[in-house]
């Protein structure tokens, strides 16, 4: 544990830990003083911030490793939140997303609990990897389990010690590696409707209405309210995606009143909400140039680029069999016959779509991407 200003230390491991199952939820709403929280053993009292190290299996070199968490306790009651990065190890935006986050000063006046775990998977971080040692895919090996492998230990891990203690969560990803996404949330709207009041605080451009994969961390969480962030590119810093994440996630906890409410008149783009996206994939290998650029309102029939060999010839468009907006790209040119190149989310409404993308580019002053013919 470390000292951090303005807070008070918290205790050390508690003789008598609370349980988190009977943390009750509601009791904020009539009691004038927030609950202790219990996590790896430590006890944090309302009013106390403090980082706490869950141990993980150890490296073969006996060298310990463990998952760095940052629990906020605010004096007064509310929502328990958590907000987790790198789960796959290589995306990187989150972590910078979070340390701004526990920067902000308005978090003195939190109401509720914030839990910020920057690098939930700590192996693929150090290794620049998007899995772990075992090779496994963490985001599909939730929820895990006490005895599983070892990436089913670390989903266990995070689901008792952090998932189920919470009644919110945001969970922050980028593109994979080689690849760029424009700011996003998905969330599944069928399995979860209450999720769009949320979502739409949150105010990305692009709210994409996707089904929950078995194994991953939203599918895991059941009932919790929980939105997932996709923006910028794995192993590289987005300004842009950093900016409007930490922005989303401190509308997100003010439309939750675990923050003041912000100044009034306050610029916020309406997100667009897409029901399908569509993958373009490549119709043959060679090396690729881009016409579009991501954020790109896209009609069906238009060329995104072009694939030639290495003296230009066999050239080949591809073309988009779909109208919409360009919400993820590739950014490696190098491309093999059937590879996904251009992620369409896709739209009966090309106006209104171009109006979302442009409004969130003025919002954070990025000059707005024409549509291209
Ligand atoms: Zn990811």
């Amino acid at each position: 544990m470390n000292n951090i200003p303005e807070w008070n230390r918290a205790s050390e491991p508690s003789a008598q830990p609370v349980n988190s199952k009977s943390r009750d939820k509601s009791a904020g709403k009539s009691a004038k003083r927030n609950s202790p929280i219990t996590i790896g053993g430590v006890t944090i009292e309302p009013g106390q911030r403090c980082y706490v190290d869950l141990p993980l299996p150890p490296l073969y070199t006996h060298t310990s490793v463990a998952m760095p968490v940052h629990v906020i306790n605010g004096k007064q009651p509310g929502p328990v939140m958590f907000v987790t990065a790198a789960i796959h190890g290589d995306e990187i935006n989150g972590i910078e997303i979070i340390r701004r986050l526990l920067a902000t000063k308005a978090l003195n006046r939190l109401c509720g609990t914030l839990i910020a775990v920057p690098v939930v998977n700590v192996y693929g971080f150090v290794s620049q990897s998007r899995y772990l040692p075992d090779r496994r895919d963490l985001n599909r090996s939730f929820p895990g389990s006490e005895k599983g492998s070892m990436a089913a230990r670390l989903a266990d891990t995070l689901m008792s010690e952090v998932v189920e203690k919470c009644t919110h969560g945001i969970d922050l990803h980028t593109a994979a590696e080689g690849r760029a996404n424009l700011p996003q949330i998905r969330v599944d709207l069928d399995a979860h409707p209450e999720l769009l009041s949320l979502a739409e605080a949150f105010a990305p451009p692009i709210l994409l209405d996707s089904a929950t994969r078995d194994g991953t961390l939203r599918g895991a969480a059941g009932d919790l309210p929980l939105l997932l962030y996709e923006a910028g590119e794995a192993l590289r810093f987005d300004d842009l995606a950093i900016r409007a994440g930490l922005k989303g996630i401190l509308r997100v906890m003010r439309h939750l009143n675990m923050l003041p409410a912000g100044k009034s008149g306050e610029r916020r783009s309406k997100p667009w909400l897409a029901n399908n996206s569509v993958w373009m994939r490549a119709p043959q290998s060679g090396i690729l140039r881009s016409r579009i650029p991501l954020g790109g309102i896209v009609d069906e029939g238009v060329v995104l680029g072009y694939i030639s060999d290495p003296f230009g010839e066999a050239e080949q468009a591809v073309i988009s069999d779909v109208s919409g907006v360009l919400i993820g790209i590739t950014k490696l040119p190098l491309v093999h016959e059937g590879e996904a190149l251009y992620h369409v989310a896709t739209t009966s409404s090309i106006k209104s779509a171009a109006k979302a993308v442009d409004e969130f580019h003025l919002e954070y002053e990025q000059p707005v991407i024409k549509r291209l013919k």
